[in-house]
């Protein structure tokens, strides 16, 4: 039988600033949505 093909080792993405935000908490500015945690806009 015929070796597996070597895969290369992939290295865990620990992207920093991807957090997973639940928005607990959104505030109003001029209109719009944004998450109080994250400060992120929400578009809901
Ligand atoms: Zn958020």
């Amino acid at each position: 039988m015929t070796d597996t093909e070597a895969e290369p080792e992939t290295p865990i993405e620990t992207s920093a600033g991807t957090e997973a935000c639940e928005h607990p908490e959104t505030e109003q500015r001029e209109g719009k949505t944004h998450c109080r945690a994250c400060a992120r806009q929400l578009y809901l």
